[in-house]
């Protein structure tokens, strides 16, 4: 089975657009995201009108501010604090990576945990680890809702997380393990990867490196979820951490790239704006 990713993030984005578009009688306003960009990174452009595009066909009200790349972390955080006081905005999104000057450290924890849309903030990424009420960070989210939609409960499954990153491998295996999966972390250091990916009955992979997990790493009946973009050496084209081709065959069902998990992300960020929202108008 492939997980349409595509379509279960269509169904989740017309489940917000649905919600939301009672917010303007029910509140007198309707969710609005702040989306903000340092400088022309080529993929950090696509992401941001992505993004956009996305609150478009939800009908969240976004508005996207581009800062030049020379921009001082002074100047970010003094926009971020204007945001956090501005009762017209619900969500703040900084996207990352941003230029050396500027530390995301700050950045991530200067923004107000209620309007922390991607769940980094400190307090956020503590409500996960502590099971007390936070945003979640959309791509482990996503993940797990791809993994719902596909029927797959991890309860007393063996899971294995390629990658520790605190955007989705951390996150993702703490998710897994809150569902009651035995969870293993890969990562650079491990010693022996395809004996722990060959365990798995649930396999996560986010290293970012194209195709690492091929078909002879994987048992059969596996769940994959690949969360990976990347750029095929060969072809130049966009391609997964995973091997489709010879991992397919042996999964039970798996996500592809793209149409998997890249949708679900931006899914969620719809509907992390609309809890921010519906946290702030209550
Ligand atoms: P990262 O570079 O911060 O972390 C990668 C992790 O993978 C590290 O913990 C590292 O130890 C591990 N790793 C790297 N190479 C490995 C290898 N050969 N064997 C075992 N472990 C290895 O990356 P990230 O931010 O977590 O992102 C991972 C991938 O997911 C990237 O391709 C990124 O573009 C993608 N991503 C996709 C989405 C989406 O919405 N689809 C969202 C976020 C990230």
């Amino acid at each position: 089975m492939i997980i349409d990713g595509k379509q279960i993030a269509a169904a989740l984005k017309a489940d917000v657009a649905s919600r939301t578009a009672e917010c303007q009688a029910k509140y007198g306003r309707t969710p609005h995201l702040v989306v903000i960009r340092v400088g022309e990174d080529p993929a950090s452009v696509v992401y941001v009108r992505n993004k956009a595009k996305a609150c478009d066909e939800a009908g969240i009200r976004n508005t996207t501010t581009v800062l030049e790349e020379s921009c001082s972390e002074e100047r970010l955080l003094g926009l971020i604090a204007k945001l956090n006081a501005d009762p017209d905005v619900d969500g703040i999104l900084v996207q990352l990576p941003l230029p050396r000057q500027i530390s995301e450290a700050n950045v991530i924890a200067a923004i107000s945990r209620e309007k922390d849309v991607d769940g980094f903030h400190p307090l956020n990424v503590a409500g996960l680890w502590q099971k007390t009420p936070h945003l979640a960070p959309c791509t482990p989210k996503g993940i797990m809702k791809l993994l719902e939609a596909a029927g797959v409960d991890p309860k007393g499954k063996r899971a294995v997380v390629i990658g520790r990153s605190n955007i989705v491998g951390l996150p993702v295996g703490k998710m897994l393990l809150d569902a009651n999966a035995t969870v293993t972390f890969c990562h650079t250091r491990t010693r022996d990867l395809a004996a722990a990916t060959r365990e798995a009955e649930i396999l996560v992979v986010a290293a970012g490196r194209p195709k690492i997990i091929t078909g002879d790493m994987v048992s059969e009946g596996v769940v994959i979820i690949d969360v990976g973009m990347d750029r095929d050496p060969e072809t130049g084209k966009l391609c997964g951490d995973v091997d489709f081709a010879s991992c397919a065959p042996k999964a039970a069902a798996i996500t592809p790239v793209p149409g998997g998990v890249g949708p679900m992300t931006i899914a969620c960020l719809m509907e992390n704006t609309l809890e921010c929202f519906l946290q702030r108008v209550k």
